[in-house]
């Protein structure tokens, strides 16, 4: 088949007819997750090469491989629809991983009755997996005959898209529209990347008004309504391929439209009793301090006289657009690392938007007439809020505010050096909320604490400020907006309270705890790299969470007795390519040799519900956080964690490395992957088998935690996602981040059983979610039993300290009274009174 290096046309696999992936009837592929390609439903019973190239995966059982094409495009072929659960039966593959093949070459022959008899489904899929550089476009949508041409792939280049051609007849159709709430950002941004998928030019037209179907902008901006009918056109090429995909995208309703329901920018507070001179608002960071209080505001440009030279112009507009671009790609793959999908959907439609060609037109319109990029672009902002204001849809207007977040970025970027923050250290900062590259920039001048408007106490600002020990409260509401630049404040973080009138007695007071904090912490460091027992010898292994080798470099430099948590699924998280098992293993054996001789648990990957790696697409999910995601994940790709099992089997020294199983909800699953394990360790001439843990962070597991201990070597409690899947409460939800609180009775109770049942099999019991680096909850853990407490590097040494200051008799005797209690704020006043923070 034609080759020129970067484009190829693919030839069929199969016989049979051919269907776009909207009509496979099975969610994962439908929903373009796997990626883009094509269906056929087979005719014949062999599989063919589609291109020479090279296999580069076999599918344990057979029943799916993928080719990489000379030109790097990578093709899953899949044959049927959960044909993976046949576990081999019918299928016979015909080359070996890593074979070179050539078009046209058999691949995989399979038993039509059988395999037909027990599958859903025989239609089988042909997906580019690797759609980030390259696009897949349909040549035909009819029977086709293997070897026929069927699908063009085409390298994703700027030149590719400029020198599309887009002639050629126009076909039109009339839709109506299923989604719900209409044609808001996110369907809106569906039909645009459908429209993206191909060559020709596709418009939407109602009520009298067109909009080019690659401007996200422009589709929101027509005002579409649920089950509105809405024309749709396409010219050029593919043009009817074009127009039965976007018929698709346009009457199908997304399964779920998380964010047409919530209304971002409206997190309620959680009333507390006003008291004078003070702002309530929610602890993100700990911390105790004090200094003027400084507001961030909007950026103002002077009025312009006009008269620029439009190319420089142009030239420093297009670097601006570039620089933000990168920004927001940075902040994207962060995002994904933290799981944090909310912020990862408004980073991917800020991203959308910074290439909206109604955007960029008036803005290059305006350049062209003399106007300075800066004002270019604040104007063609104004104009698109103006449009997204008159639809007189609330949600269309919420999306003015990420407009106008854009024009604050671009704006930053194109006045460079002569735009920066520039507040005096030791200054107090409020804002209405920051983003992660404002917290970088703010704790590089040296601020003291951080105060915002809105937030929540796990947003990704939060995570970084706690990092930096920058003391932060979150959602003081808008009156912190109007408070005197400059200021005299004490951010007293830990008791969620902002000082506005702190009087001089106050302000001396706070500079003592200060003071007295810092010797403390002195002290702590001191002995942290010595072993932590209670004052009647219970010892307690302080380890460390970490993402890292650096991190555990710097754990171990800490005084970690060990690693409590790698997150292997942060490892590779800025990857577009799948690592690969040498890869890992490379990766795991760095951290345990960071660790010198401590042990290292490894957790398997935690990937789906809201954690997504580019590399590992999942189905998109109704409930993210009650879906495919930790353990569950073998059961759609046993492969990936084989191939991970693999890895983590042949790091050195064996006995250091201990794997974590996270999400598991019943013995079977553990039963399960420890079989997998045996059988790997024979394959790898493995004669003793690591030790194996289960992580507890569903009720459902802390509830059968003795019949869990009888096979697991070691249970570890997952604090955050227990609390979130106990309380029933969103651990990323601003709203309710006040209530999301691990020391609540409900959850002291599941701790307290999952020691009890591991105490039945004399199993040892850690915790690795974030309540194991709270201070105050230290003596109520060593009191249910926990034994190992893994924490945030830095915070290691006050731990053990805090370790060294009880009694493990009285904690035990003082901790299950607190199971009694009526509320998690109930058990923190309790623990204040039996075990006072110094
Ligand atoms: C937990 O849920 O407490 C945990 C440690 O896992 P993660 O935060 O990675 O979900
Ligand atoms: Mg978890």
């Amino acid at each position: 088949m034609h080759n020129n290096n970067k484009e190829l046309t693919l030839s069929a696999p199969l016989s049979g007819p051919v269907l776009t992936l909207a009509r496979v009837p099975d969610a994962v592929f439908a929903g373009g997750a796997m990626g883009d390609g094509i269906a056929i439903d087979p005719l014949n019973d062999t599989l063919h090469s589609p291109c020479a190239g090279v296999v580069i995966h076999v599918a344990r059982t057979g029943h799916a491989l993928t080719v990489r094409a000379d030109n790097g495009a990578e093709l899953l072929l899949h044959l049927g629809l959960d044909t993976v659960e046949l576990q081999g039966d019918g299928f016979s593959v015909l080359v070996k991983e890593g074979a070179r093949v050539s078009n046209g070459q058999p691949l995989l022959r399979y038993d039509v009755d059988k395999v037909g008899r027990r599958c859903k489904s025989l239609v089988s899929l042909l997906i580019l997996t690797n759609g980030e550089d390259f696009q897949a476009r349909p040549i035909t949508l009819k029977n086709v005959k293997v070897g026929e041409p069927l699908l063009h792939i085409i390298a994703r280049t700027p030149q590719a898209a400029n020198t599309e051609e887009r002639a050629g007849p126009e076909v039109r159709a009339q839709v109506r529209v299923a989604h719900r709430g209409g044609l808001h950002a996110r369907p809106a941004a569906l039909v645009r990347q459908t429209a993206q998928g191909f060559q020709s030019r596709s418009q939407l037209h109602f009520a009298g008004k067109s909009a080019p179907c690659n401007s996200l902008i422009g589709l929101m901006g027509l005002a579409v309504g649920e089950q509105d009918d809405v024309q749709v056109s396409c010219q050029g090429p593919d043009a009817d391929a074009a127009l039965q995909a976007l018929i698709a995208a346009l009457a199908t309703a997304l399964p779920q439209d998380r964010h047409a329901a919530v209304a971002p920018a409206s997190h309620p507070v959680p009333k507390r009793p006003a008291e004078a001179g003070v702002l309530q608002g929610v602890c993100a960071a700990p911390g105790l301090v004090d200094g003027p209080l400084f507001k961030l505001n909007a950026i103002s440009l002077p009025p312009d006289a006009g008269g620029h030279d439009p190319a420089g112009q142009r030239q420093a507009f297009d670097a601006a657009l570039n620089e933000v671009r990168r920004e927001i790609d940075g902040t994207l793959a962060q995002a994904k690392r933290l799981g944090n999908t909310d912020e990862e959907a408004i980073f991917a439609a800020h991203l959308a938007l910074l290439e909206d060609p109604a955007l960029l037109d008036a803005a290059a319109q305006a350049i062209d007439g003399g106007n300075a990029a800066t004002h270019a672009w604040s104007q063609s902002i104004d104009a698109q809020c103006q449009v997204l204001q008159q639809t007189g849809s609330a949600l269309l207007a919420e999306r003015a505010n990420d407009l106008r977040d854009l024009r604050q970025r671009v704006l930053r970027a194109l006045l460079g050096e002569t735009w920066h923050y520039d507040v005096p250290a030791g200054a107090i900062v409020a804002a209405h909320e920051l983003t992660p590259s404002d917290l970088l920039q703010l704790s590089g001048q040296g601020v003291a604490g951080l105060c915002m408007a809105e937030g929540g106490a796990t947003s990704h600002v939060a995570i970084l400020a706690r990092g930096k020990g920058l003391p932060c409260l979150v959602a003081l509401g808008a009156a912190l907006l109007d408070q005197e630049q400059g200021q005299a404040v004490v951010l007293d973080a830990d008791g969620g309270r902002l000082e506005l009138m702190p009087g001089a007695e106050r302000l001396a007071q706070v500079g003592q705890i200060r003071q007295e904090r810092q010797e403390r912490r002195a002290a702590q460091q001191l002995r942290a790299h010595q072993p932590a027992a209670t004052l009647d010898g219970v010892s307690i292994d302080v380890a460390a969470n970490v993402a890292s080798s650096a991190e555990a470099a710097d754990a171990l430099a800490n005084g970690a007795d060990g690693v409590g948590l790698l997150r292997t699924e942060f490892l590779f998280v800025d990857r577009h390519t799948a690592p690969t098992e040498e890869e890992q293993r490379a990766a795991c054996q760095a951290v345990l040799d960071a660790m010198g001789d401590k042990p290292v648990i490894i957790r398997t990957i935690d990937v789906g519900g809201d954690k997504q790696l580019d590399y590992l697409p999942l189905p998109p999910e109704a409930n993210p956080v009650l879906g495919l995601r930790g353990i569950r994940l073998s059961q759609a790709r046993p492969e990936i964690l084989d191939q991970q099992l693999r890895a983590l089997l042949q790091t050195r020294p064996l006995e250091r490395c201990r794997i974590l199983l996270p999400m598991v909800t019943e013995v079977d699953e553990l039963l399960h992957i420890r079989r997998r394990v045996d059988a790997l360790c024979g394959e790898l001439g493995i004669e003793r088998r690591p030790e194996i843990g289960v992580m507890i962070e569903v009720p459902a597991a802390a509830l059968q935690a003795e019949q869990l201990a009888e096979h697991a070597d070691f249970l570890s409690i997952g604090t955050n996602d227990l609390s979130q899947y106990t309380l029933a409460m969103d651990r990323d939800h601003a709203g309710l981040a006040a209530r999301v609180d691990a020391l609540h009775p409900a959850l002291l109770r599941l701790i307290a059983m999952t020691c009890a049942g591991a105490a039945v099999h004399e199993r040892w019991v850690g915790v690795c979610g974030a309540l194991a680096s709270d201070p105050l909850a230290t003596p109520v853990l060593v009191g249910l039993g926990v034994r190992e407490l893994s924490v945030s590097p830095v915070q290691i040494g006050e731990i053990k300290d805090r370790v060294r200051q009880v009694h493990e008799t009285e904690c035990r005797r003082l901790a299950h009274g607190l199971l009694k209690l009526s509320s998690a704020a109930a058990v923190r006043h309790a623990c204040h009174q039996h075990w006072p923070l110094r």
